[in-house]
């Protein structure tokens, strides 16, 4: 049995949007989104400090990569999320930059799942970006405070709704020029019994700005069991949200290889990957808060948590129709 309509409307009422009026819109229409009304939704807020100037671009192994992560500790704090493996949350790891090495550090937490299966998701987005180049900071406010700050809205939903598995949460260092944290990361035997019972990762990279409404999503081509359910969210999503760019056949427009999934596609791990076309302020130091479409964002965060709770009770077969994870 797929996850039917009735479901993915009662999933979707759990969404981020804490303190939004229930609404069931049929699956075609985009329902209109609500404001925002809980303290406990910072969303735009965690978007407009990572991408702040102060922030100097959060290259790996800089003092501005530093001080996002002191943010992001407190924000994780804050939403009670516990370590994954002994100790606290930091992983740190050694990677080069510009040919000299430098320590990255990735987060990572878990949220426990009810459901008693050892099964479990990776929910991540990088927080590095390239920093300052010739004097101009590159603020990556789409590329990827975005998806960090999605991920933190997820996280904090479902620390409130339990999922059924286990989630791993990652917020990941080094993707620019390498992905070198999410590969320390798959790389570091400490992660390996975490990495078996891993069915599937679901990486957000860049999920804030379509000047057309359309978030696509990854990954079905590559892991066609995953197909339907991505179908599925699709008819429910509040975006447009369109499967795609992960079939070799597309050259340089199959994404596969341009984002942290890239290292879990390397080891035959099933994953999914959301984020948006790329814009004129791709990689630019225009790439700021400001040009963030608030209306836009939330409706992709809301598909991409619609999709993570979709996965979550659907786990188990996917896990058995894809081979992923070991019980
Ligand atoms: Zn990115």
């Amino acid at each position: 049995m797929k996850v039917s309509r009735g479901l993915l409307a009662a999933v979707l009422l759990a969404g981020i949007v804490a303190g939004c009026a229930p609404q069931q819109p049929p699956a075609s229409v985009a329902p209109p989104v609500p404001q925002a009304s809980a303290p406990a939704d910072k969303l735009m807020e965690d978007v407009r400090i990572l991408a702040a100037d102060d922030m100097q671009g959060r290259l790996v192994g800089s003092e501005g990569g530093a001080k996002a992560r002191a943010y992001l500790l407190g924000r994780l704090a804050e939403i009670g999320l516990a370590p994954a493996l002994g100790g606290g949350l930091e992983h740190p790891f050694r990677t080069t930059r510009g040919g000299a090495p430098v320590t990255g550090v990735n987060l990572l937490g878990v949220i426990s799942g009810t459901g008693g299966s050892d099964r479990a998701l990776v929910l991540m987005a990088h927080y590095d970006h390239v920093g300052v180049r010739d004097g101009q900071i590159y603020n990556g406010a789409d590329d990827n405070a975005s998806g960090v700050a999605a991920v933190l809205a997820i996280t904090a939903s479902l620390k409130q709704q339990a999922p059924l598995h286990d989630v791993i949460v990652a917020l990941v260092d080094g993707e620019e020029g390498g992905l070198s944290g999410v590969r320390a990361l798959v790389d570091d035997p400490a992660f390996k019994p975490l990495l078996d019972r891993t069915v599937l990762a679901v990486n957000l990279d860049m999920v804030s700005r379509s000047d057309k409404n359309e978030l696509y999503t990854a990954g079905g081509f590559r892991f066609p069991a995953l197909k339907p359910y991505l179908q599925d969210v699709a008819a429910a999503a509040p975006v447009t949200l369109k499967l795609g760019h992960d079939d070799p056949a597309m050259g340089k427009d199959d994404w596969t290889s341009q984002s942290d999934h890239m290292a879990f596609h390397q080891i035959g791990k099933p994953w999914v990957y959301f984020g948006v076309e790329d814009h004129p302020d791709y990689h630019q130091p225009t790439d700021d808060f400001a040009a963030i479409p608030e209306d836009f964002f939330r409706r992709s965060a809301r598909t991409v948590e619609l999709a993570v709770r979709t996965f979550d009770r659907r786990l188990e077969t996917i896990a058995a129709e894809s081979g992923g994870g070991s019980n």
